[in-house]
């Protein structure tokens, strides 16, 4: 039975792919990659060769159409994301579906988990994460919606933001309820990681020092 492997890679530091996750990139037909500038960066560190194939959110029928045909064919494929866990606020879902749809229990879908910076930044809260809600990136529409979401939770919320707009989402935050707390991580397992806590205004400071640049995941919290 065909089987298609939903791979997690790192979200940074190359070394974070686990043994299981090289083996799967190693043994399948073909590779799935939503970057694959990034998957050839990544697969050339491992030397693994195999044939990378295009696939993002919104690729058009003549890509799946060809991803259709090698499953029927028999071969075995991963999907990457330009990193971290597929499915998290990146493409994997909308194929998963399609392709139950299509096949049924005829292909075999496989996790293979490693890293997000979803968990990469809870695992490192510091406060009571029992609970959480994670709202993905922030929406360029209907933003009132999302903070009030935010600032409405009982529990603490995580989401991804761009370096471009993380101060103005803080302060946004800020004008309705100026007590939340945050911790903001910045280019997790990367060379320039670094991990912001405390209110709102300490970390937009801490924050407007520094040059705003990388990637940015947030927890706000009450705590
Ligand atoms: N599926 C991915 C995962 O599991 O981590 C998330 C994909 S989402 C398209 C990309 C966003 O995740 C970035 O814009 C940023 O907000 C966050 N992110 C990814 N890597 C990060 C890192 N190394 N440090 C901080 N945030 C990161």
């Amino acid at each position: 039975m065909p089987k298609l492997f939903i791979v997690a890679t790192p979200i940074g530091n190359l070394k974070d792919i686990t043994l299981r996750a090289l083996e799967t990139l190693q043994a399948v037909d073909y590779i799935l990659a939503e970057n694959t500038y990034k998957a050839k960066n990544l697969l050339s560190f491992y030397n693994i060769k195999k044939p990378v194939i295009n696939y993002f959110q919104g690729s058009g029928k003549t890509t799946r159409a060809k991803i259709f045909d090698l499953l029927k064919q028999g071969k075995n494929i991963a999907l990457i994301s330009e990193a971290g866990t597929p499915g998290i606020s990146d493409p994997g879902n909308e194929l998963i579906a399609e392709v139950i749809e299509k096949f049924g229990d005829k292909v075999e879908i496989i996790p293979i988990p490693g890293p997000s910076a979803l968990t990469t930044i809870a695992s490192i809260a510091g406060i009571p994460m029992q609970k959480f809600l994670f709202l993905g990136f922030v929406p360029k529409r209907k933003q009132k919606k999302f903070f009030q979401e935010i600032v409405n939770s009982k529990y603490p919320v995580i989401f991804f933001e761009s370096p471009y707009r993380i101060i103005k989402t803080l302060e946004k935050i800020q004008e309705l309820e100026p007590d939340l707390k945050v911790v903001v991580a910045r280019e997790l397992t990367k060379k320039f990681e670094t991990i912001y806590r405390g209110t709102l205004k300490e970390v937009i400071n801490s924050i407007r020092q520094d040059k705003i640049k990388g990637e940015f995941v947030v927890i706000v919290h009450r705590v």
